[in-house]
């Protein structure tokens, strides 16, 4: 590709709820510009943009994907991204690096809840837009039943500047309504004059020049109409509605000149926001060759034969291969070796990446998905892409040892491509646990670790961190006495266990009058106690909230040992625990959860069934917010049922807030699965 001017780009994503057709019209566009010589079909799995096995095999978009082309000496960069809400991280990366966005929805579906959630992303991050009503082919499509949909959804200012020319399997193509060279068939006159009509109205509204002109009667220029057009689409007082089908290839040169005419380049984005990193004083930097550079990384993918591969959008300056540039939030230098021009999984090395333009670098050390890159005389950081925070965990097994090896350094380079996943190990449990934002997002992640790493692994419901302690006081003894011919083996404790309030953790203490046992096994005894704390009597899972005092005891001059003391002492805090009335305690988690107001009824039965407590709720604007304390066990699955009971408009947080004792009906439970299981914590 050549060199492109600043204003000779388009960085543009496509949104929508899943299977709108997105990838479709990516191909397409590609097609048709002649950045592809074949046009690929999603349900054979050959596009450009979904090319990994994990996405061919679902025939969804998992990953974003660049997918540059030129048109009419024009730059543009298509970024096509996930529509299941699994993948919304991918998502939240490409709404960073576009200044624009193709909103897609699909002509016999209408607005979808995916279209809704879009769309606040899009108006999050105030990006401008173009609607794009697609599959107007398909059975059932109706573009005008749409149209009035969009409208009641997001507004008047969804504002159709086409109409298609028949529909369903009579679909010919589209009428522009703003060129009067357009020439409708003589049965979509009225309509094409009506919706010219209110198009006209809704540009002169924009723009005060053209209002009074519009008032006065005089007609509006085509020129004049656009370039208002262009102006009000992009500070976001218009979205231009088109229409078309990806599939028969139709409105697909009107959606592109679209991109060009009406959602803005770099330029027209203006000035960025930018933290000196020695003054840390904001900075506004220009979208201009000549600035001081900062690129912005918005991915970062493991690739098994190209090693790392690091997406920049830069924002001002220009970024060189063989070059050296300042990684502002790691603060080290970084190498950057040889640039390129993504599309789809082809590379094409390019000198340099200009202002406003987006491409990729190999095989970078230190830097990571956020991070700037800048000069080191004039340090920038940009705003970091905002990721949600994963909403469920799973624990993750390797299947062979060799697997057991890897799991470690290939789930690190996981979490480094995927910031919506997060792994840990749980101390508790012993557990390596991945957190992430779904069912299918685990599936995936697997699929690929085996891919790319080579390391086979099981993803299991992850272990409960459950707790046992007594709810009265008792004192246990135990002797632990063995006449075995010579050396005998003599330790002799009396211990008082006493429960504590909830988050006391368990505590020993000695209290022993007369030396009844001597100072030197006090030690011993202590070990001993602090072994058995690990394995409670109810489950075997760790005992708490619990004082273990050891007051009494008794010695021999010869048979005592530290060790003898050691089992005495385990015996009778086991023996203590069983005489204790000893219950199970269980991790309550404060939940936030965000929904629609009309969803209250269903979200607050489902918890009652979780054994949830609400402990207040506030409604207002459509939305309500209600928080809640559940027990961790009930809540494992919560990101899968919220998303099934609110369609998934629902959002929810959830963080450990204390220990609580487990209901009788449910302990029985707990209790036989444990004994199913030889191998517990
Ligand atoms: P995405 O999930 O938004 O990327 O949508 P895809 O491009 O994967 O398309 C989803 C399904 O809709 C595929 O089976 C496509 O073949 C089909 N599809 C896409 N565009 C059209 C269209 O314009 N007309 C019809 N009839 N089907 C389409």
């Amino acid at each position: 590709m050549e060199k492109y001017r600043t204003e000779q780009i388009r960085n543009v994503v496509l949104l929508s709820h899943t299977n709108a057709g997105k990838t479709s019209l990516c191909e397409n566009m590609l097609f048709q510009a002649k950045a592809i010589s074949r046009l690929g079909k999603v349900d054979e799995g050959t596009t450009t943009s979904d090319y990994e096995p994990e996405e061919t095999k679902r025939k969804i978009s998992i990953n974003l994907s660049l997918l540059p082309f030129e048109w009419n000496k024009t730059k543009v960069n298509l970024i096509d991204s996930p529509g299941y809400p699994d993948f919304v991280g991918e998502v939240k990366a490409s709404l960073r690096a576009a200044d624009g966005a193709v909103v897609v929805v699909s002509a016999a579906s209408g607005v979808e809840v995916g279209t809704e959630l879009v769309w606040k992303y899009a108006d999050d991050r105030a990006l401008p837009r173009i609607l794009f009503v697609n599959k107007i082919d398909r059975e059932n499509a109706d573009f005008f039943k749409t149209v009035e949909q969009l409208q009641s959804k997001f507004g008047r200012k969804c504002v159709p500047i086409q109409l298609p020319i028949g529909a369903e399997s009579k679909f010919e193509g589209v009428v522009d309504l703003i060129s009067k060279a357009a020439k409708p068939p003589q049965s979509l006159a009225d309509k094409v004059a009506a919706f010219r009509e209110r198009l006209v109205e809704s540009v002169a509204e924009t723009d005060d020049n053209l209002i009074a002109k519009y008032l006065e009667g005089t007609e509006l220029a085509e020129d004049e109409i656009r370039r208002a057009l262009r102006a009000a689409t992009i500070n976001g007082k218009l979205v231009p509605v088109l229409a078309g089908s990806a599939l028969q290839s139709k409105g697909i040169a009107e959606l592109i000149e679209s991109i060009l005419n009406y959602l803005p380049s770099p330029k027209d984005k203006g000035k960025t926001t930018a933290k000196n990193a020695q003054t840390q004083q904001d900075e506004e930097i220009e979208p201009d060759e000549s600035a001081p550079l900062a690129a912005l990384v918005f991915k970062t993918t493991a690739d098994p034969y190209v090693g790392k591969l690091t997406y920049l959008r830069v924002y001002s300056g220009v970024i060189k291969s063989d070059s050296s540039v300042w990684n502002a939030t790691k603060k080290r230098a970084e190498r950057i070796g040889q640039l390129y021009m993504i599309r789809g999984k082809s590379q094409e090395p390019v000198p340099q990446i200009t202002a406003g333009d987006i491409g990729a670098v190999a095989k970078l050390a230190e830097t990571g998905t956020s991070d700037t890159l800048c000069s080191k005389d004039h340090p920038l950081s940009l705003a970091p892409v905002e990721f949600p925070p994963p909403s469920l965990s799973v624990a993750v097994h390797p299947k062979t040892k060799a697997d057991l090896d890897k799991l470690g350094s290939s789930l690190t380079r996981l979490t480094e491509e995927d910031l919506t996943l997060a792994v840990r190990k749980d101390l508790d449990t012993a557990e390596t646990v991945l957190s992430g934002m779904g069912e299918s997002h685990f599936e995936v992640s697997a699929e690929k670790m085996k891919r790319k790493f080579g390391v086979e692994v099981r993803i299991e419901p992850p272990k409960i961190p459950y707790r046992e302690t007594i709810t009265m006081p008792v004192e246990a003894e135990y002797k632990h006495k063995k006449q075995t011919g010579g050396h005998g083996q003599y330790g002799h404790v009396w211990l008082r266990l006493e429960p504590l309030p909830r988050g006391s953790g368990a505590e020993f203490t000695a209290k022993v009058v007369g030396g009844s046992v001597p100072k030197n096994y006090i030690p011993a005894v202590e070990k001993g106690v602090n072994e058995g704390l690990k394995e409670g009597g109810l489950a075997g899972y760790p005992i708490t909230d619990m004082k273990v005092t050891l007051f009494d005891g008794s010695y021999h001059a010869v048979d005592s040992s530290e060790i003898s003391f050691k089992i005495a002492a385990s015996y009778a805090l086991k023996k203590g625990m069983s005489q204790g009335q000893p219950v199970l305690l269980e991790p309550i988690m404060n939940v936030h959860i965000t929904i629609p107001d009309n969803f209250t009824g269903d979200v607050m039965s489902d918890l009652n069934s979780k054994r949830a407590r609400v402990m207040g709720m506030s409604p207002g604007g459509g939305i309500n917010h209600i928080d809640a304390q559940a027990p961790l066990a009930e809540m494992l699955r919560y990101a899968t049922d919220l998303r099934a009971i609110t369609q998934g408009r629902g959002t929810y947080t959830m963080e450990y807030s204390h220990y609580e004792q487990v209901p009788p009906h449910v302990v029985q439970k707990i209790i036989a699965e444990s004994k199913k299981e030889p191998e517990k914590a």
